[in-house]
């Protein structure tokens, strides 16, 4: 029997909990920020006006501001965003222990044992989010994780799309390969340059023949294209432990200028961000290791009082520490090798740290 699998993607996270408190917002394009008060800060969230714009997450809010300069930028507050991720997780969780984070504001849940219609739930849990947490999320459906998160995907904001096996080949092969679960940026390149462009294509290819190009991934890829995604979501329990997570990229040639910087650190984070989320974990440092010319290599960490698991946090620390302890020195000499890890890792799909009494003084705080 198929199973049933929501994925639930709450929309503009970070940007939708700052409207919360500030209605007035609501008709202007917002953007949440890095450190504000610093020159360097970058785009964390935006909401659909600001995006209308052209505003990107993790470019600069000077570059943002550039072409939207009516935009009101707000300073992030991640302990607030943790509390309503966390919140909505247990929320999920009345409807299944089979409850998978995927970043803050993401998560599978295996409803197949409730034997209810999938669309009926999604529904229904559309409704308590907004309704109980004042937050809009779109849905997916379906009988496997890649699925459900691109059906999640395929209508925003607020939209909750079935896909079942009478509709697949229509709604999803149709779309760009890069839009596939885990097919990235560099990936979606190459294979497009050997023109294989849409999701339909790839599920039609032997992994065989794309070993060259996707490696070991081949075999999950093709078959996440043909629906065969057999992983099942996990429970917090079934999550294993680690002790770091890293990325690291050595260049060919010396790399100066900050801004190619800025983009192979965002590449980075997001790769240590996509394995931390398979892991089912999250870090409270990060570091990075950066290694010049001459071979002299400087590690760099920091802290923050919040658990990260997604691309743009993990990427802010890293940028703050690129700025703090490294980008004086790039004039003198290149960079051959970048690392980005993550430490201090802890599970956080299990809510423990959440209190009423933590829960008030979050809704309260401006
Ligand atoms: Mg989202």
């Amino acid at each position: 029997m198929d199973r049933t699998v929501l994925h639930v993607d709450m929309n503009n996270f970070y940007a939708s909990v700052e409207l919360l408190t500030r209605p007035d917002l609501a008709d202007k394009p917002v953007i949440v920020g890095g450190d504000e008060a610093k020159r360097h800060g970058i785009v964390l969230a935006k909401n659909n006006l600001a995006k209308s714009y052209g505003v990107k997450t993790a470019e600069t809010l000077y570059q943002a501001l550039q072409k939207c300069p009516g935009a009101v930028v707000l300073p992030a507050q991640h302990d607030k965003y943790r509390h309503y991720s966390v919140w909505a997780k247990l929320l999920y969780r009345e409807y299944s222990d089979r409850v998978e984070s995927f970043g803050p504001d993401e998560a599978w849940i295996d409803v197949t044992e409730l034997n209810r219609s999938g669309a009926a739930l999604a529904h229904e849990i559309q409704n308590r989010v907004k309704s109980e947490l004042g937050l809009p999320v779109s849905i997916g459906v379906s009988w496997n994780k890649t699925f459900a998160k691109m059906g999640s995907d395929y209508k925003k904001p607020e939209g909750i799309t079935v896909i079942g096996r009478e509709n697949y080949k229509d709604l999803l092969w149709p779309l760009p390969v890069g839009r596939l679960l885990f097919v990235g940026r560099v990936t979606a390149q190459r294979l497009t340059q050997i023109g294989i462009e849409t999701v339909g294509e790839l599920a039609r290819q032997e992994p065989e023949d794309l070993r060259y190009i996707l490696g070991k991934n081949a075999d999950r890829l093709i078959y996440s294209a043909r629906g065969e995604d057999r992983s099942p979501v996990l429970t917090a329990e079934e999550m294993g432990h680690q002790k770091s997570i890293g990325a690291m990229h050595t260049t060919d040639h010396d790399v100066r200028d900050p801004e190619d910087i800025r983009k192979l650190l965002w590449d980075l984070s997001g790769r240590v961000a996509e394995r931390a989320v398979r892991a089912g974990l999250k870090g409270r440092t990060v570091s990075i290791t950066v290694r010049y010319q001459d071979f002299s290599q400087h590690s760099r960490q920091r802290s923050t009082a919040y658990l990260m698991q997604d691309q743009g946090s993990i990427f802010e620390q890293a940028w703050i520490l690129f700025e703090a302890g490294v980008s004086e020195n790039l004039t003198k000499q290149g960079v051959r090798l970048l690392g980005v890890s993550l430490e201090q890792l802890e599970d956080e799909t299990l809510p423990q740290q959440v209190s009423l009494a933590d829960w008030a003084k979050c809704y309260t705080s401006e």
